[in-house]
């Protein structure tokens, strides 16, 4: 065996190379694609995890045991460049992505283009599927003749704000002119009257643009297009008109989420749901929480939670735990070890602080959070509006209160309170009242309003994914098309 292969066998195995950015979302979100695809047993799967992340991910999770069943599926890793005790937090993200580009994708295109996966090994990749974020994909498929696909795990409608970038530079609206950050953008097709400056992207906030962080993201703009077909975490009931405006630009959109949800579906249709969880949490689960949950009536607890990324200041910290304590809700809080900056492992928290949230809180330092929004007792979700938190709490009628930290998640929570009526948008504002005041309004006076909006999305949601419906579609036409791809 020469190792070759004849063009005949090669052309019989479809095998995708899936490499995403090494942090909890878009990891969580491209390992529930990466078994949709392996449900399709003709289908191969070789999944390039950072060391890091494949470690915390054995520690926490069942992963390599709910893999286990799928003889198409290989994990491969490769170091991130980042030393071991990088935090990795929000901050860092702009480090992560240097050190995959210095130290992750060299090692990368080796792999592809002469090493284990390349056209002259044995099983060759045929599809490569990357993380929107690597403009270093394109150059590696283009060598070796691979077809490229890119999958943006943030939302779309925060990645065409990205696009928009350069025009709204050419039309002066960036860097903004003045203080107003209540003004309305004019230069954002299918936006228009909805996104204020402050609902635009957190690095369009530069007082020049020579700021190398609005420079990195516009940078994305230009290579996402050179792929083959964009994939999105997204549904057509949610985000249709903005897929529309993709669609004009770039033909070859795969819109296939909610993909947590569509990957149950699709396992439960085969009667193969597994006994083992699905999470793909690189923290461990505090599952102690799911049994406080039991204890409360239905719709009662406000979630909260700023996922994997997100810190805040002590002084933040404290203005919104008065909040929860004074709106007299209950609230189960996730409390990421190192999200709160300069707060003391004893921290000096009020004693009325830490007194009242024993009579109605509970505390943990990482949720099984699909599960705690599925719970019948959790009635709203105070969240840093990340994509898959969105995507999460819309699945399970949740509406939400958010509080964006970065990036995409402006534009989101813009999204969540105004566009798709959601919730409420909290954005910039840190003040105990103001949570106060939120948390009733949602968990009391207005929620029955919320929650039959947020139920008709979720409608939406499960009927993309149910057989005939839009991601339903998508998710059979990228299978076809990736078996159809050739080297
Ligand atoms: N998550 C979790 N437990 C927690 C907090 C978050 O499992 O206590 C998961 C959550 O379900 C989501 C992910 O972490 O899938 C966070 O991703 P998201 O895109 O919302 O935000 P990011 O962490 O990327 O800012």
């Amino acid at each position: 065996q020469s190792g070759f292969l004849s063009g005949e066998e090669r052309m019989a195995v479809p095998h995708v190379l899936i490499f995403p950015l090494p942090l909890q979302g878009p990891v969580n979100c491209m390992l529930k694609l990466a078994e949709l695809f392996c449900l399709h047993q003709d289908i191969h799967v070789t999944f390039l995890n950072s060391e890091h992340i494949q470690q915390r991910l054995l520690n926490c999770t069942d992963v390599q045991i709910r893999f286990k069943k799928y003889p198409n599926f290989k994990i491969m890793t490769i170091p991130d460049g980042l030393p071991e005790d990088n935090p990795r937090t929000g901050d860092q993200v702009r480090n992560l992505v240097k050190g995959v580009e210095d130290v992750s994708s060299p090692l990368f295109r080796e792999m592809v283009t002469s090493g284990s996966l390349s056209p002259n090994s044995e099983k060759p990749v045929t599809c490569l599927l990357v993380d929107g974020i690597f403009p270093f994909a394109v150059d590696i498929a283009e060598e070796i003749g691979i077809p490229l696909l890119y999958f943006d795990t943030i939302s779309p409608c925060a990645l065409w704000t990205y696009l928009c970038i350069p025009k709204l530079i050419e039309a002066g609206e960036i860097p903004f002119k003045g203080n107003d950050l209540d003004a309305l953008v004019n230069n954002v097709p299918g936006m228009e009257g909805v996104i204020r400056r402050r609902d635009l992207p957190s690095f369009c906030r530069v007082p020049d643009l020579d700021n190398p962080t609005l420079q990195f993201f516009i940078k994305e703009g230009k290579h996402i297009f050179q792929a083959q077909g964009l994939i999105f975490n997204t549904f057509e009931g949610l985000e249709g008109p903005i897929l529309s405006q993709f669609r004009a630009v770039c033909p070859n959109i795969y819109s296939v989420g909610p993909l947590h949800i569509h990957l149950k579906k699709s396992l439960s249709s085969k009667c193969s749901v597994p006994k083992t969880s699905l999470s793909n949490s690189i923290w461990k689960e505090d599952m102690s929480c799911m049994h406080w949950l039991d204890e409360h009536p239905k719709k009662s607890v406000l979630f909260v939670s700023i996922g994997s990324l997100a810190t805040i200041s002590k002084a933040q910290f404290l203005e919104i735990w008065y909040g929860l304590v004074n709106s007299k809700t209950r609230f189960l809080w996730v409390q990421r070890p190192g999200s709160v900056i300069g707060l003391e492992e004893n921290n000096d928290v009020p004693v009325e602080l830490s007194k009242s949230t024993k009579e109605r809180g509970c505390i943990v330092s990482w949720a099984p959070q699909e599960e705690v929004l599925a719970h019948p007792s959790v009635g709203g979700f105070l969240t840093h509006s990340g994509w898959n938190s969105t995507l999460e709490s819309i699945v399970e009628g949740v509406p939400m209160i958010c509080w964006p930290y970065f990036v995409d998640q402006q534009v989101n929570s813009r999204y969540v309170g105004e566009v798709w009526k959601l919730g409420l948008d909290m954005k910039d504002i840190c003040d105990r009242a103001i949570v106060e005041k939120m948390v009733r309004e949602m968990m009391e006076v207005r929620k029955i309003e919320f929650l039959e909006r947020v139920r008709e999305m979720r409608n939406l949601a499960i009927e993309s994914v149910n057989e005939g419906g839009s991601s339903y579609k998508d998710l059979d036409r990228l299978v076809e098309d990736i078996r159809l791809m050739r080297i």
